[in-house]
């Protein structure tokens, strides 16, 4: 049960003053939260910049385009004219060195006359800007009397927005939440606070959202610094919290006999590469391990995860247990599903596929089969962690693309059954640093040889000048009998308001253009389509009845076309080099040399310009890791939007990532001094996780 204390800070958003019910969507959206926005989102959500009106030029010395704070005269109103609402309310001032305009659309007269009663001086915040060469200042942050201005704060936090929410609708929200924040136990270390010079929880809130000096706010400064460290330490309590729980004996070993892995190996067209060889043995040492497996299984695209997530689960099943491997979209649980089938079958075993789009009758007997321990292997997406999917007794989970997934996720299936095994595969190399923070202390195998027999992929950098050259070899290619991806960035008609470029090349136009040259062999697959005519797409590439298909990033993940050779990435500039380097792993899988055509619209800058060499560079995602790493910083590298780390709120890799050390250790410490979080420190503990979503770890500690 969460502390009483704590439910201020979980109380609804609406229940704040200026936080009607009507706004709940809006901050549901800013917050990006799950359930309904609540007060302590609210406070998790810093400010990404400050307004410092210290400063009091006067109006010659203004710069425009800057926020500013001065002093002026109230000369004269020029109102919206009668029947002419839409034109702006305008208020004329001035200070001795020079005019300035106010300007209001839409505005209130009798509160702008009340606000600026003429011959009289008031302070006034915003941006000055330069208007047919007059100075202006539309909507002016503040208008305040000089007895007013004497206690404003001098330095305002700017908050990040969405449409529809003004500023100061935000900071006000925010001023209300700091006036909930109750007084909590300390949960740090006194010696580090001592040492870092860090204030307490509730007063690095104080600071950063209601910051004294523009420093307060620094991300390096004492209070972020102390609010990113309770953030990482949430974590990695969690994470330490969830080991020591799942590694505790299980009594359970899970130790087969070779007899399926055997057959299964036999009817393999390939030979096992020792990297695939080495992985096998630590899972299976692992599996019959009196603990927990909690590993994971590092290896780039092509380098053939899947077959050795196969051979673990027909280790389980020899130990007459059932496996369950979750994937990210349900594109990519089709294919695995299909993989394993064909792989799993001279073993006999079943293998069944579970996601949304199994419905009614269908889904009953699948669930039947589960429950019964006739299927022994399952594959879906997140359907396989609701409540009514029973397993007869399952002994390992496998999670592809673990990041995508959280913590809280790869519990909800291990929780499926008796000590399960966790095997979690991951086709980024993911630098050390970052194996601990998102994982914990996970064992890792990695697949560092490609299969016997790959060809290395010839890429190569080609402006969009030479489209139509880069047309006419792909018809020589089709007419040789290859088949070739067509990746573009976007579909068209995207109505993101985000994007850039309306330049960026559509799928959809691009798809048009090459139909006009080749005709019924090009096809095209988006994110948009629905799911049977998405996978009906692929299944035609896939069987050659199309031979070009263009596709936007959907294909990004793990789709397997042996046959295509030819990738072309087009714009391929707005790429990320991870993502790249993905898409590329879709060709060079079978027999012929592949080729891959970045085609980028010039002029280049720099950082695009060296991940384009980079990839025609090299082909070892490692390398490209720790490229991407240096160009692009570390939350990108798995694959997020923003600059913060996944699933962070507050903790930002650039600033803070030297904390995260004395974190790990800190968290160890308490793991092992105090594993109940029954002392006065673990009870202060629990409610950080509390406040950072971690509760499912005290959970655990319960359980156990
Ligand atoms: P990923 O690691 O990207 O998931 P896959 O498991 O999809 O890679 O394997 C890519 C391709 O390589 C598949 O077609 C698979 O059958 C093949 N493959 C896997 N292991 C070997 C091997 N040892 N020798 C040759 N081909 C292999
Ligand atoms: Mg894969």
């Amino acid at each position: 049960m969460r502390p009483a204390r704590l439910d201020p800070l979980f109380a609804s958003l609406t229940s704040l003053k200026g936080v009607g019910g009507k706004l709940e969507g809006l901050y549901k959206r800013l917050l990006d939260t799950e359930g309904p926005p609540r007060v302590v989102d609210l406070l998790f959500h810093l400010p990404s910049g400050v307004i410092d009106r210290r400063a009091r030029p006067t109006l010659a010395e203004a710069v425009p385009g800057a926020i500013v704070t001065v002093e002026v005269l109230i000369e004269r109103h020029r109102p919206s004219p009668p029947g002419k609402s839409r034109a702006p309310y305008r208020v004329q001032v001035s200070d001795e060195t020079g005019d300035l305009t106010l300007v209001w659309f839409n505005a209130h007269r009798s509160r702008i006359e009340q606000m600026c009663p003429v011959g009289e001086t008031r302070i006034v915040s915003g941006r000055i800007e330069l208007f047919d060469g007059m100075r202006q200042m539309v909507h002016p942050d503040r208008v305040m009397t000089p007895e007013q201005a004497a206690t404003m704060p001098l330095i305002e936090p700017v908050y990040p927005l969405t449409e529809g929410l003004a500023s100061g609708f935000v900071r006000r929200a925010a001023e209300a939440a700091l006036q909930r924040l109750p007084k909590l136990p300390e949960w740090l270390d006194a010696r580090l606070l001592d040492r870092e010079n860090w204030p307490d929880f509730a007063a690095a809130l104080n600071r950063v959202h209601a910051p004294a000096e523009p420093e307060d706010f620094a991300p390096e400064g004492p209070a972020w610094s102390r609010l990113a460290y309770d953030e990482l330490l949430a974590n990695q309590l969690a994470l330490g919290l969830v080991r020591a729980n799942l590694k505790r004996p299980a009594g359970r070993r899970n130790v087969g006999d070779g007899s399926l892995r055997g057959m299964i190996e036999a009817a393999l067209p390939f030979a096992l590469t020792g990297s695939q060889m080495r992985a096998l043995a630590e899972i299976a040492a692992d599996m019959s391990a009196e603990t927990r497996m909690l590993r994971l299984l590092q290896g780039d695209v092509g380098s053939g995860k899947t077959v050795v997530a196969l051979m673990a689960m027909a280790a389980a099943a020899e130990a007459g247990r059932q496996s369950a491997l979750m994937a990210p979209t349900e594109l990519l649980a089709r294919q695995h599903a299909k993989t394993l089938k064909t792989l799993a079958g001279p073993s006999g075993l079943e293998v069944a596929i579970l996601t949304g789009r199994e419905k009614g009758r269908e889904r009953e007997q699948i669930l039947g089969r589960l429950a019964s321990g006739d299927t022994a292997i399952v594959v879906g997406t997140h359907a396989l962690f609701q409540e009514h999917v029973i397993f007869r007794d399952l002994g390992l989970a496998v999670i592809d693309e673990q990041h995508r997934f959280g913590v809280h996720q790869r519990l909800a299936l291990a929780a499926k059954g008796e000590a399960v095994d966790l095997l979690v595969m991951t086709a980024t190399p993911i630098p050390r640093t970052l194996v601990l923070t998102y994982f914990g202390d996970m064992e890792s195998s990695q697949l560092t040889e490609k299969p016997a027999g790959r060809k290395p992929i010839d890429t190569r950098i080609v402006a969009m000048d030479r489209l139509g050259d880069v047309i006419d070899g792909i018809g020589r290619a089709l007419e040789a009998g290859r088949q070739v991806y067509w990746v573009c960035p976007l579909v068209a008609e995207n109505d993101d308001p985000t994007v850039e470029s309306p330049e960026l090349a559509a799928a959809e136009e691009r798809f048009e253009l090459l139909r006009q040259r080749f005709g019924e062999a090009v096809d095209l697959v988006h994110g948009q389509m629905k799911g049977p005519d998405k996978d009906a797409a692929m299944l035609r590439f896939q069987r050659g009845d199309t031979r070009v298909l263009v596709a936007t990033t959907v294909i990004e993940v793990g789709v397997d076309v042996p046959e295509a050779s030819i990738m072309v990435i087009d714009h391929a500039e707005h790429f990320g080099l991870a993502q790249l380097h993905q898409l590329r792993g879709r060709i060079g899988r079978g027999e012929t040399a592949s080729t891959c055509l970045l085609l980028y619209k010039g002029p280049l800058g720099e950082t695009a310009r060296r991940r384009l060499d980079i990839m025609r560079e090299t082909e070892d995602g490692f390398r490209i890791a720790e490229e991407d790493l240096k160009l692009r910083g570390e939350g990108d590298l798995l694959g997020t939007k923003q600059s913060g780390m996944p699933g962070f709120r507050l903790a930002r890799l650039e600033h803070h990532a030297h904390l995260l050390e004395t974190a790990r250790s800190d968290a160890r410490l308490v793991i092992e001094t105090d594993p109940k979080l029954a002392g006065p420190r673990g009870e202060a503990l629990r409610d950080l996780l509390y406040l950072f979503g971690r509760d499912e770890a005290i959970r655990l500690v319960k359980a156990g």
